[in-house]
């Protein structure tokens, strides 16, 4: 039985100016993702679609990053460079009210505004924080492996873009503690699933669609021939010369 799930729903209207904002909530209590059962711990963040908590892998925002608030340059940066952006909010029970925690922004327009912010200490600091974690050993083997499985499964996908899934999907698996164990997302569905991610987000105007506040599903059924084509494309066989 899931968890029951009520204090966030409410929040999406209670800002006066949020438009077209996706927001994600970071959660008091437990919960799960009805799409995919995970059961998600306090801390985890959650968006409620209709009435729906779905993580964020189901609700197709997990290749995005936190920043926590705090730094508003770089906030603003980041912003401007991500085509898709989430705010993330938490109740506080003392104040009886959200309050911003942060955003949610692509890797690569928090990089960028990174390198624009170099002056600030704060943000070398926290780049140099993800570059170590990137070359943790252990994560280094895993990566290898999955790049490995994903070019058996797919072998017209480009290498570089073969890397970034693998490290996505590491990133994942670090952060996601006895919810996929190793041999789990090694799985050729597993590893299916993190390609289409990938070529939903970085081949088709997907993320465009839902920056535009269009509904999940719709988008997802505007870019569906786009995305196979390419998945049909990266699994053909690389003929021999
Ligand atoms: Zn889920």
């Amino acid at each position: 039985m899931m968890a029951k799930f009520s204090n966030a729903p409410a929040a999406a209207g209670h800002s006066s100016n949020t438009g077209n904002e996706i927001v994600v909530f970071s959660i008091i209590r437990e919960s799960a993702c009805t799409e995919c059962g995970a059961e998600l711990c306090k801390g985890s963040l959650l968006r409620v679609e209709g009435e729906r908590p779905l993580c964020l892998t189901c609700a197709d925002l997990d290749h995005l990053v936190f920043l926590p608030r705090g730094d508003t340059a770089l906030t603003r940066r980041a912003s401007k460079h991500s085509t898709l952006r989430a705010v993330v909010v938490r109740f506080s029970r003392a104040r009886k009210r959200y309050e911003r925690q942060g955003i949610l922004v692509e890797e690569a327009a928090l990089e960028r505004a990174e390198q624009e912010c170099l002056a600030d200490a704060a943000a070398r600091e926290r780049a140099r924080g993800r570059a170590a974690q990137h070359r943790d050993e252990s994560d280094t083997l895993y990566i290898k492996e999955f790049a490995k499985r994903l070019g058996e499964l797919f072998p017209r996908c480009p290498a570089p873009e073969r890397q970034a899934i693998a490290d996505h999907a590491c990133q994942k698996h670090s952060g996601r503690v006895g919810r996929s164990a190793a041999a789990q997302s090694f799985d050729p569905k597993a590893i299916e699933l993190a390609v289409r991610a990938h070529v939903r987000h970085g081949h088709t105007n997907y993320d465009q669609l839902l920056a535009g506040g269009m509904d999940r599903m719709e988008a997802r059924t505007s870019v569906r021939d786009a995305v196979e084509e390419v998945i049909l494309r990266w699994r053909t066989a690389v003929d021999c010369a």
